[in-house]
């Protein structure tokens, strides 16, 4: 059986990993995955075929060449050779997690940290157990700095992906009613995340953290941190900011040791202020100055259907359909009553993993859209449905009945916030706005 420094020799000959057939270049590794309903090794011989140098397999019945490499098991192997990869990197590695906006705020700090460094980030989402080692492998030795998103949806992920990652630095965006029925409710969040905070304080690493926040002040007391490293809102914080626009776009002022200043953004939603002030504080950690912290704050472009506010023909709409769970929606539907519009239009999908707190979370989210300023409510999904007896709102079971009503009635003129769970797929309805 190979051993994991024997494959790395390989790997770094030609050091491109694939996972997926459709997606094979000259000379890469193949590692044959299995998921609920593949098995990758059946496609070893198909991926010698398409060019891989070698395939990384764990049934030998497949082991078609010599260029096979059986191993007791994929997923640990790619593991492994990540940890190995790491080890060999003489770098930060900045590990960030949280219920919401880690996507969003690694953007932001890699936006910052590339006006100095020669960055690395996540790319998208790939936050899991297999997107973190293929990161980590798609780090090339000229990196400086590396930001590394890190999602878990139950215990001990976090703590798996620390020792993958090896952060040197860490920040947890915030902690929220996110993948509750993975978790086991609320507590369970905090525990789940709080695994970076405990593998920080094991290697005597740096934390960034929202001094606003006073969950991750309980988090990183109980874990005993010392190296932390403050913004938010109040004076002595490293990095004191505050939010000085959000209609539509976010400006926000801020101080460090030295400097006073001020950037816009072209983000909307205010609840991005915090992912914003993590983004400088982070700069300025690394020795930034406070233009080009700027520099880099202002010249980022939101693409990923966060946050990002898009005119179509008739319409202004808060793109915001990537995901949802009850503290975004909750964060979205404050961020639009505090926007400027002759009318506000909100259509929103059921959020998904909420487990027994589903129909309690869908009520507290229709109730606060019913109680605010809106024109108009549109609820998607069958666990918005429930509520449907409510005198308002307008309540479709899916996302096709939604667009048919829409056809038929044109929304002119408005703002529209856009959101659901990403199984509510939503994009579907931009074409009708
Ligand atoms: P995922 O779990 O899918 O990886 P994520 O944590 O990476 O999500 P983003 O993709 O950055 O989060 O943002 C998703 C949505 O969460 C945004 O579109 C926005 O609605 C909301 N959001 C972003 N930042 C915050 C925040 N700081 N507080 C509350 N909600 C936020
Ligand atoms: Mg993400």
């Amino acid at each position: 059986m190979i051993t994991t420094e024997e494959l790395y020799k390989h790997y770094l000959k030609n050091p491109v990993i694939s996972t997926d057939t459709r997606n094979i270049s000259e000379g890469c590794i193949f590692f044959a995955l299995k998921g609920d309903n593949f098995n990758a090794n059946e496609f070893a011989e198909q991926a010698i075929e398409k060019g891989a140098s070698f395939v990384v397999i764990d049934e030998d019945n497949f082991a078609v060449s010599s260029k096979c490499l059986v191993v007791n098991d994929v997923l640990s192997t790619l593991q492994d050779l990540a940890r190995h990869h790491r080890k060999q990197l003489n770098i930060p590695v900045i590990g960030l997690t949280g219920s919401n906006g880690k996507t969003t705020s690694k953007e932001l700090i890699n936006a910052v940290l590339a006006e100095r460094y020669k960055t690395f980030a996540t790319f998208g989402n790939l936050n899991n157990h297999i997107g973190v080692p293929l990161s980590i492998l798609s780090i090339t030795d000229d990196a400086e700095i590396a930001i590394i998103e890190m999602g878990a949806n139950h215990q001990k992920e976090i703590e798996l992906l620390c020792t993958i990652a090896q952060p040197t630095h860490g920040i947890i965006t915030n902690v929220g009613m996110a993948h509750l029925d993975g978790f086991g409710g609320f507590e369970g969040v905090k525990k789940g995340k709080a695994e970076l905070y405990s593998y920080l304080k094991k290697i005597n690493g740096y934390t960034f953290i929202n001094r606003n926040n006073d969950f991750l002040l309980e988090m990183s007391a109980a874990a005993g941190l010392t190296k932390l490293i403050y913004y938010g809102t109040e004076n002595g914080n490293t990095i004191k900011g505050s939010l000085k626009s959000s209609d539509p776009f976010i400006e926000v002022d801020w101080t460090n040791h030295d400097d006073s200043t001020s950037v816009k953004t072209n983000l909307t939603g205010s609840y991005n202020f915090e992912n914003i002030l993590a983004a400088i504080c982070i700069g300025d950690f690394f020795d930034m100055e406070a233009e080009e912290i700027n520099r880099g704050l202002a010249n980022y472009q939101p693409k990923n259907n966060r946050s990002q506010l898009t005119k179509t023909e008739r319409n202004t709409v808060i793109c915001d359909f990537y995901n949802a769970n009850p503290s975004s929606m909750s964060a979205a539907l404050t961020n639009i009553s505090t926007l400027t519009a002759d009318k506000k239009i909100a259509i929103l999908g059921d959020m998904f993993e909420l487990g027994p707190e589903s129909e309690t979370q869908h009520q507290l989210i229709a109730e606060q859209a019913f109680n605010s300023d809106l024109d108009e409510i549109i609820f998607i999904g069958k666990y918005f449905y429930a509520f449907k007896k409510s005198s308002k709102g307008t309540f479709f079971e899916t996302p096709a009945e939604a667009a048919n009503y829409l056809k038929a009635n044109k929304i002119t003129d408005a703002l529209v916030l856009l959101k659901g769970s990403r199984g509510m797929k939503l994009e579907s309805l931009l074409e009708y706005l």
